[in-house]
């Protein structure tokens, strides 16, 4: 039986894991911390969940991309998965203005055109750039013979240069931008196809799941137990050993038993070599290059990774709210002070707060847990910045080890941070009664999921960065591929196809392009 290890279980990880593991192959999935799912797992508060990197699934209806992979990874049926407003399941609020997205691209449009009658003519041009851009993704069409140069032609612009071309009224500019905070690349850099295929596989559908992106994870696991594979929790791989350019072992250090929740806090533990026919990475490829040996790739591959500007980081401000919250029952709030792009681009700071995206997946979910008189779970989430968060802190060490970094300077800067945030959040919703608020920092994020300076969608998808210049799924050693957002898109659905990206390099992509297409 041949054996995989996969180095995380974040969506990317565990899509491959359960993809293997139907194969036959005997699959172990390391995960440092105590809970899988990387950026989608729930805490938990005095029983209440608070959801860390899941809002909402796109491409999860009937016939609809990830709907096909849910279906063929076995977890479908044990998902309970709802729609969002579908006439506004994003709300885009400016000084005088919201915007509500609706599903579909074609809907979108007319209700563009309602808003701007003006700028008819450019709707009808952004509408059909943003149809072909989307048209021209391999995976994301189920159809691999596609022309890469298109790829790199939508990847080679940016969103404001699109928008630019379309568009004279800058609220049309600024709804249109504000959707790039889903990916964390202002438009002068956002590449248009990257805008195009995110923001397309929300307006095809946006639900959703009871239980957060947590229980899509627990049922992940669940299915990769029953298939016979197994996950180690607070077992941080550290080397990936390499023979004459194979990898052929992961070495893992598992934690010994502690009282700690944290990933980190390890008490005594031991080092574990897993011997693997295959390793995947789900871990971003900065940190699989620390675990390589020197000289098992090239140097320009090296130089490139480590020149890679990590995508931009967030605050995540976890709050129970009284208060008339029905608007996210079933839609996203994006919240700009400004039409201005400095908006998006400037991070939040103890002096202001240009922006925020305000959600409540716990709400959505049927148990509705902290609802009542402990109020709604609602998180907001604002612009970070890693130079903000680690100037504060000593030594930001290895994730998970937080008294590294939880110095008075730090606790000081995200107490300020907070109180500016709550208070801009009270200004504008003066009927909210906040019971209760924590938040996490740039530094958090990357203590729960080693991303890079805490990036929330691990790369910095940027024009520079795509296209050509993409973070590779296949390095050059053998046996090695790269998985999740970091050599993908942001989001689950950018993960998961990044696993079949992967596993296609083993298996065959045509024959798992044929599998999903038969999903029922
Ligand atoms: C605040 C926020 C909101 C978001 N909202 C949405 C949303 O509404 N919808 C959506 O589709 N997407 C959303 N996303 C994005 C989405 O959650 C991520 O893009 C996706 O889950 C990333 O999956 P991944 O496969 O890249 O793995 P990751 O989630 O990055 O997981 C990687 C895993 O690897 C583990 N790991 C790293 N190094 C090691 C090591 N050495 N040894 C062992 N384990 C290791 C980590 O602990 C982690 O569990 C959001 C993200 C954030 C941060």
């Amino acid at each position: 039986m041949k054996r995989a290890v996969v180095i995380g279980s974040g969506a990317g990880g565990l899509a491959s894991a359960v993809l293997l593991a139907k194969r036959g192959w005997a699959v172990t999935v390391l995960e440092q911390h105590t809970r899988a799912g990387g950026f989608l797992h729930r805490f938990f508060r005095g029983g209440v969940g608070y959801d860390t990197g899941f809002h909402y699934i796109g491409s999860a209806d009937k016939g609809q991309l990830v709907w096909r992979i849910l279906g063929h990874l076995g977890v479908r049926d044990r998902l309970t998965v709802r729609s969002l407003d579908t006439e506004g399941f994003d709300r885009i609020r400016f000084p005088g203005l919201e915007f509500r997205v609706p599903v579909g691209v074609d809907r979108f449009a007319e209700r563009l055109v309602s808003t701007f009658p003006h700028e008819a003519v450019g709707i009808a041009r952004y509408i059909e750039l943003h149809k072909a851009a989307a048209a021209a993704y391999g995976w994301y069409n189920l159809q691999l013979d596609l022309p890469v140069e298109e790829v790199l032609r939508v990847e080679g612009m940016s969103l404001r240069s699109v928008l630019n071309d379309c568009f004279q009224d800058e609220r049309i500019r600024g709804i249109i931008a504000g959707q790039s905070a889903l990916y964390g690349v202002p438009p002068r850099d956002a590449p248009f196809g990257v805008h195009a295929i995110v923001t397309d596989h929300f307006m095809q559908s946006a639900m959703t799941i009871e239980g957060g992106g947590d229980r899509l994870a627990l049922e992940l696991v669940r299915e990769l137990r029953g298939l016979g594979g197994t996950i180690q929790f607070r077992a941080r791989a550290e080397r990936i050993e390499v023979q004459d350019g194979v990898a052929v072992a992961v070495h893992a250090r598992v934690a010994g038993p502690s009282p700690g929740p944290s990933p980190g806090e390890r008490s005594e533990g031991r080092t574990i070599r897993h011997e693997a026919d295959l390793i995947i990475a789900n871990a971003h490829p900065k940190h699989v290059l620390d675990l390589l040996p020197d000289g098992a790739t090239r140097p320009a591959y090296r130089e490139r990774v480590r020149d890679a500007l990590p995508g931009r980081a967030h605050i995540g401000i976890y709050m129970r709210v009284r208060g008339d919250l029905s608007a996210l029952a079933s839609s996203n709030l994006y919240r700009f002070t400004s039409f201005s792009e400095d908006a998006i681009e400037t991070p939040a700071s103890p002096e202001s707060v240009p922006f925020w995206f305000l959600t409540a997946p716990g709400m959505r979910d049927a148990a509705k847990p902290g609802q009542g008189a402990g109020g709604n779970v609602v998180l907001a989430l604002i612009q970070g910045d890693w130079k903000q968060a680690s100037a504060c802190a000593d030594d930001v060490g290895v994730p998970g080890d937080p008294a590294r970094y939880q110095t008075p300077e730090y606790a000081e800067w995200k107490a300020a941070l907070l109180a500016r945030a709550l208070e801009a959040f009270r200004a504008d919703s003066p009927d909210w009664e906040i019971l209760s608020a924590e938040a996490s920092t740039p530094l958090t994020t990357w203590r729960y999921t080693g991303s890079p300076e805490g990036a929330t969608y691990g790369h910095y998808h940027s024009v520079a960065q795509m296209g050509r210049c993409r973070l590779p799924i296949k390095v050059r050693v053998k046996n090695l591929l790269q998985v999740g957002h970091a050599v993908g898109f942001p989001g689950i659905c950018g993960a998961m196809m990044t696993a079949y990206a992967a596993i296609g390099e083993i298996i065959g992509a045509e024959q798992l392009v044929t599998e999903l297409k038969e999903v029922q």
